[in-house]
């Protein structure tokens, strides 16, 4: 078994990991702090495992979990151990480990770490009042520590509600080094007492995070720079509990290309999107091994392999990695024409998009349209291409004032990306709401849906068509069309987000 050592104190075997939470699209983030998990690992010879951290069982669904599977597979990236595939440290979904969080609580109870609280939302909700009128710091204020044995105990049993919270020290600060940053102090006076179990009797994130990386043997933490302020309480909790604290190392985050956060807003941040539009999954690894990352030579184009054999976490660099669609896109373009022969090209192209899976349900759309093959791809090549060719002269309506159709289109873009079954009747009854409540004739809102996503005023069936083009894609070609109307500036976005919570 390859060896690893740490400092004089310790031998170990290098275990990384990544624990995507299943609550959304797959994440363009999650393949790079997973890719970064895996060199980091593949470099000393240990391994790198994947476990779903799906404890907001509100938010969490089993679509979300199979797609960040799918999605790292086709990039390349391939986990140990997994809920997949099992492994010896299983299970490896939290919402199946239930019991263990239950029972490092009560243990973080019975030592004094951790203690019962009854407050009630109301209660929280008015001493949140309190502090803000009164100008004090906003947190919990510590009231759970004044119960005594007894009165928990007849709460207890009186069967009210309850969650467990962390205890904190008062005074001083929580110091730690990380891996890229070097020593991090953080002050006590700015660490809540994290509620650990909730009162369904779910840990939070914190706890579950800290009870597995332990008893899964994680030796190094790489994640996002998003969790260097949980870190002291983590080390705290590690501390509690007497075990080995892993290393932590936090990577810089993704950043648009004015240097944001990446966000969905900007840039699309679905993997499955850049699937979608037909990048290739060796290029997309290697754009994402860039993010902070270079060769030692600085060469821009390398291989899974080349990049862990020379990988050396050292080198990451602090500074916002940008993730740029068109460097992207350049890079795959290198891809295309210099590793991919031609009967490949064609074999790729065809697994991508131009199969009859794909292919099969355009059938009926395009069949009454046409009269001989040579009209196929002018009226349906929309479904094989990526943003259409428009522009804002394409989406005015002389009847509609542009900034209410500029709105609504946003109302209805915002909708739909919340919208987790992606069917024909859902996306329908969206559009038409929408449009019925910022009192724009649905006709109109719907012609301009029609040009953002065929790119053409006479077409196929819009709705039939963002079904087949698929969440990603559709959404992508509205925000498309709303970025050729006009994003909203910060402050007018600020504004719609308002309003559209009264919708
Ligand atoms: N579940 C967390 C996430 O979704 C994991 C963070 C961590 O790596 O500790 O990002």
């Amino acid at each position: 078994m390859p060896l690893f050592v740490i400092g004089l104190k310790l031998t170990m075997t290098v275990r990384t990991r990544i624990a995507p939470s299943p609550t959304g699209d797959p994440h363009l983030g999650t393949a790079y702090i997973a890719l970064f998990n895996l060199a980091f690992a593949r470099q000393h010879g240990g391994e790198f495992i994947l476990r779903i951290e799906d404890t907001d069982q509100q938010r969490s669904t089993p679509e979300s979990e199979q797609a960040i599977l799918d999605s790292l597979r086709w990039l390349g990236i391939e986990w140990a151990e997994g809920p997949d595939i099992g492994g010896p440290y299983g299970p490896y979904r939290q919402s199946e480990r239930g019991s263990i969080y239950q029972d490092y609580a009560q243990q973080l109870v019975r030592d004094g770490h951790a203690f019962y609280c009854f407050a009630t939302s109301e209660e929280l909700d008015e001493l949140r009042r309190y502090q803000t009128e009164n100008k004090l710091p906003i947190g919990y204020d510590g009231r759970g520590l004044d119960l005594s044995t007894e009165e928990v105990q007849a709460r207890l049993e009186a069967g009210d509600p309850y969650v467990i919270r962390m205890k904190i020290p008062s005074q001083g600060s929580c110091k730690f080094n990380d891996m890229l940053r070097g020593e991090i102090e953080i002050e006590w006076s700015q660490v809540d007492m994290q509620v650990l179990l909730k009162n369904d009797g779910l840990p939070t994130y914190h706890l579950a995070n800290v009870v597995d990386d332990h008893l899964m043997g994680i030796t190094h933490v790489l994640r996002g720079e998003e969790w260097i302020n949980s870190a002291p309480k983590h080390i705290l909790l590690y501390q509690y509990f007497g075990w080995d604290m892993p290393e932590l190392c936090h990577l810089p985050l993704l950043r648009n290309p004015d240097k944001s956060k990446l966000s969905k807003r900007k840039n699309p941040t679905s993997i499955l999107y850049y699937q979608r539009m037909g990048y290739l999954p060796e290029a997309m690894l290697n754009y994402l091994g860039r993010m902070g990352w270079s060769m030692p030579d600085e060469r821009e184009k390398f291989t899974r392999q080349e990049m862990f054999e020379h990988f050396d976490i050292q080198r990451v660099s602090l500074g916002g990695p940008i993730f740029d669609q068109e460097k992207l896109s350049w890079l795959n373009g290198m891809w295309l024409r210099e590793d991919i022969s031609d009967a490949e090209f064609m074999q790729r192209m065809q697994s991508w998009a131009v199969n009859s899976d794909y292919l099969a349900p355009v059938v009926p759309l395009i069949k009454p349209r046409v009269e001989k093959f040579s009209d196929v791809i002018p009226l349906a090549g929309f479904f094989l291409s990526g943003m259409p060719d428009i522009s804002s002269d394409d989406l005015v309506n002389s009847k509609v004032d542009n900034d209410l159709l500029r709105k609504t289109l946003q109302f209805t873009l915002w909708h739909l990306e919340a919208l987790r079954s992606w069917d024909k009747d859902d996306i329908f009854a969206i559009c038409k709401s929408m449009a019925q409540s910022m009192e724009v004739k649905p006709k109109d809102l719907f012609a301009l849906l029609f040009v953002a996503i065929t790119g053409n005023a006479n077409s196929v069936s819009v709705f039939d068509a963002m079904v087949i083009l698929g969440p990603d894609l559709s959404r992508a070609r509205l925000r498309h069309a709303l970025q050729l109307m006009g994003t909203p500036s910060k402050k007018e976005a600020k504004r719609w987000d308002k309003e559209y919570r009264t919708l």
